[in-house]
């Protein structure tokens, strides 16, 4: 057997487990390996009863039983409880239909207990505890569990177990890595790391094997990376372009005049599009920073030549909302382009008609949500393709795209919200304009941070606001209430909304799940100032641009990613009008305050990202994907920052060694290079 074996092969792996396991992506041992557990179930060491808070959560703690347990009918279950206590308190514990442990549990000994401490009033318990004698204990706190993404019919057990037999099947699993890497970085085996990921004995061993999965994921992703460097290098220009005296009109006719890093941008764009290789270039500003004028001129450039022209958006909401901008500029000054909208919540027929008259050259400029584009369309000469908002696509979607056309010019868009110094290495293949200045006429956000308590001030705040004329958005984490978290959500807040503020004030909301027609209507009528506050999730994350609103109301905010937080303010403050952002948060946990306060103090996204990346540390075992940057398996690039750097050191040496990777012992890289095509076989 090996990696490429059907897991149908393993011994105790039927029919319907394959079919299981399909659904969960898994087909060949190879897949079945690099499914790693997502979390670990480990037993921390027990604490003091007299420390425990207000915090609900599970602990464990470690006691002498004083009394027998008394087993009391509560509605149809029977209760037992008893008290355990320690040198600095005690503690009441619970259990639910279990009256035998009356039996079994002595008086007078010492156990420890495992589960949720439960806060009612002043009243603290544990309930439903497991429990253990100190030496079953301390046992379970050497080990860790592997705890898996399930689906239905799948247990995390029946993972683990077939798990542990492919790797008593296979003969043997390969290194991946020349021993000069290997050696030099202090990394462990491939085989041996791959089974430590799974079955770890202790936490150093699991740092240990993590870190060198995560070497070989950045590695073999910068090296992907320099070989499609190489290949774009000599990628020649098929498109050739100037902006023509309309589209310099266009500019002196904007209400505004470019900031200074807007020019050089536009300048880089510009040398790109005349150039003689075809155009790669990453767009990065901060939220707010005026990217999407840019991207403008480029498919107005294109248009006067005669070529076409794409922008792809991560939602419909913003792609709407770009081909209302365009629509409305071509307008004003009286251009001869033709836009077109092409997303998925087109009637079928219009999507078709929309995506002839493509395919004949008769719509120059068309925007739309990646889905659609990806979906056979055919372009007729598209020379320059844009992607707004790249850190929500992956990577092989921006390929997707470029490879549309014979070879268009591409131009990505982002605020990235990773510091500077990782994007230069993430996007390592494309050449980057940054636009580090605002437009002049912002006013800085102002910020504050309160809890639930200050909402009514909040509202009266907001009700100033409009009354003024302005507009606000409250976000919420949920659409609706759920069982299984708490949290506000849009569905009963704007009901509460509408009961709270005088019947004059204009309350929308908006979320995922509504129809896109709807969204789109919802979007509309807040654009248009006929909405004055809009309930929104995060749907409104990004690009979303109405200048009128100046209120930014978070609530949980403690839920959401600092870099996510940062997106949702860059909402408002981008107009002439001084703006305000509220982060509404419950939690009085000091780690939560310190990051709420790191918003409070800076609007710089990358200064908010590095921050981000003290606070939590690089050595973060199970690094938070807060980021959601791009989709490593097991890497983070923010909580793994260190090892991106090793990985690169190493990308270059291996390179400037063996430029051609001819020597025998970098084979392997020589074939991947080879196979580099655009796609990204990682
Ligand atoms: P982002 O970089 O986040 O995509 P946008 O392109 O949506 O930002 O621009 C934000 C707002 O700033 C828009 O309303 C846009 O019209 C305006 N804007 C862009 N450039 C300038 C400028 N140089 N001066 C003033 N306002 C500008
Ligand atoms: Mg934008």
């Amino acid at each position: 057997m090996n990696l490429k074996t059907s897991v149908q092969q393993l011994k105790g792996v039927g029919e319907k487990t394959v079919q299981k396991f399909a659904s969960l992506g898994i087909g060949t041992i190879e897949d079945l390996l690099g499914y790693y557990p997502r979390d670990y179930i480990c037993y921390e060491p027990p604490v003091s009863i007299g420390m425990i808070g207000e915090e609900e959560g599970f602990v464990t703690v470690a006691g002498y039983i004083r009394s027998r347990p008394a087993v009391r009918q509560g509605g149809r279950m029977k209760i037992t409880s008893v008290t355990v206590s320690d040198e600095t308190g005690s503690l009441q514990l619970i259990w639910f239909n279990m009256p035998f442990l009356a039996n079994t549990l002595r008086t007078g000994s010492r156990y420890l207990f495992h589960g949720r401490i439960q806060v009612q009033g002043s009243r603290k318990s544990l309930v439903q505890p497991e429990i253990y004698t100190p030496a079953a204990y301390e046992e379970k706190m050497q080990a860790l569990q592997p705890m898996y993404a399930l689906t239905k019919g799948v247990t995390n057990h029946l993972i683990a177990k077939t798990i542990k037999q492919a790797f008593v099947s296979l003969e043997s699993l390969p290194e991946s890595l020349p021993p000069s890497i290997t050696g030099r970085y202090g990394l462990m085996p491939a085989p041996e790391a791959l089974y430590i990921i799974h079955f770890p004995r202790n936490r150093e061993e699991l740092r240990q094997a993590r870190k060198r999965l995560v070497f070989e994921e950045f590695f073999f992703f910068l090296l992907a990376m320099e070989a499609h460097k190489r290949e774009l290098d000599h990628v020649e220009n098929v498109f050739p372009m100037e902006p023509d005296e309309k589209v310099m009109k266009f500019i002196e006719s904007l209400p505004y005049e470019l900031t200074e890093d807007q020019k050089k941008a536009w300048q880089d764009i510009r040398n790109d599009l005349k150039g003689s290789r075809c155009m790669h270039r990453m767009l990065q500003g901060d939220v707010g920073s005026g990217k999407t004028v840019l991207a403008l001129l480029g498919c107005f450039t294109a248009a006067s030549s005669g070529y076409q022209s794409v922008i792809m958006a991560p939602t419909e909401v913003l792609a709407k909302q770009h081909y209302d901008t365009v629509q409305s500029m071509i307008a004003a000054c009286g251009l001869p382009y033709r836009a077109g909208l092409l997303t998925g919540s087109l009637p079928a027929a219009n999507k078709r008609r929309m995506q002839e008259s493509i395919a004949l050259g008769l719509v120059d400029i068309v925007i739309g949500t990646h889905a659609v584009i990806q979906e056979a369309v055919e372009f007729k000469n598209l020379a320059f393709a844009v992607t707004d908002e790249q850190h929500r696509f992956g990577v092989k979607q921006r390929e997707a795209l470029s490879q549309k056309g014979v070879r268009p010019h591409v131009l990505v868009m982002s605020a990235t919200p990773i510091p500077r110094t990782l994007a230069l290495l993430i996007y390592g293949d494309l050449d980057i304009s940054m636009i580090r200045q605002m437009p002049k006429n912002r006013i800085p956000i102002k910020n504050c941070v309160i809890g639930q308590d200050k909402r009514d001030t909040a509202y009266q705040f907001l009700q100033k606001e409009i009354r003024a004329g302005r507009q606000a958005y409250i976000i919420c984490p949920m659409v609706e209430e759920s069982e299984l978290l708490e949290g506000e959500n849009v569905t009963d807040y704007t009901k509460r909304l509408c009961e709270i503020f005088p019947k004059d004030v204009r309350i929308g909301m908006l979320h995922g799940r509504m129809k896109p027609a709807l969204k789109n209507q919802v979007m509309e009528e807040f654009s248009a100032g006929r909405l004055d506050i809009l309930v929104s999730t995060t749907v409104i994350e990004v690009g979303i641009d109405v200048p009128n609103a100046t209120v930014m109301m978070i609530e949980n905010a403690d839920r959401f990613g600092l870099s996510q937080l940062h997106q949702l303010r860059g909402r408002v403050g981008r107009g002439k009008n001084a703006s305000y952002c509220i982060f509404v948060s419950g939690s009085k946990k000091q780690e939560t305050r310190e990051r709420l306060e790191i918003l409070n103090h800076s609007n710089d996204g990358f200064e908010i990202a590095e921050k981000d990346l003290q606070l939590r540390g690089p050595g973060d075992l199970f690094g938070i994907r807060q980021s959601g940057v791009l989709e490593f398996r097991l890497g983070d690039i923010v909580a793994d920052s260190k090892v991106l750097y090793e990985a690169k050191e190493a990308v270059d040496g291996l390179l400037s060694e063996d430029p051609d990777l001819k020597k025998r012992e970098n084979r392997i890289f020589a074939n991947f290079f080879k196979n580099a095509d655009g796609n990204w076989n990682l």
